[in-house]
């Protein structure tokens, strides 16, 4: 591995995308936080291509993933944690995904960090991917 990367693989990606400021759920835009198909693409990108802009994604008022996401909040301080909101009955995205913050800690119940995990066997051959 060296620290410029893969050279061929950085021309690709140079010609195929440019940075551009991008919404995060729960979080907003970020200037310069994601990409978008260069002037050379634009043809096949659906940004261009379709009337996308001022799409939002909003999650229910109860969901804060937003903090979750930015540090500000542990998942089990939210107070849908493990009640309306889990893995199965999800309200953010944050508990969507098993690599989410919110599932990871519904699933290994890490609330007291000097108790070691138990991972939820409830939840074997659960649909979270
Ligand atoms: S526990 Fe659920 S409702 Fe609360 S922040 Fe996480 S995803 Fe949102």
């Amino acid at each position: 591995m060296r620290p410029e990367g893969n050279p061929a693989a950085r021309a690709v990606l140079d010609d195929v995308f440019e940075v551009t400021d991008r919404a995060w759920r729960g979080i907003g835009v970020i200037p310069d936080s994601g990409w978008r198909l260069s002037g050379r693409y634009r043809d096949h990108d659906a940004e261009h291509r379709f009337a996308v802009d001022g799409i939002t994604t909003r999650e229910p008022a109860a969901c804060r993933s937003g903090e979750v996401l930015q540090g500000l909040l542990k998942p089990h301080e939210c107070e849908a944690f493990g009640t309306t909101c889990t893995p199965r009955t999800p309200l953010g995205a944050t508990m969507v995904s098993s690599e989410g913050a919110c599932a990871a800690y519904y699933l290994y119940r890490r609330l007291d960090l000097s108790t070691p995990a138990t991972p939820d066997a409830s939840l074997e051959g659960s649909p979270v991917v």
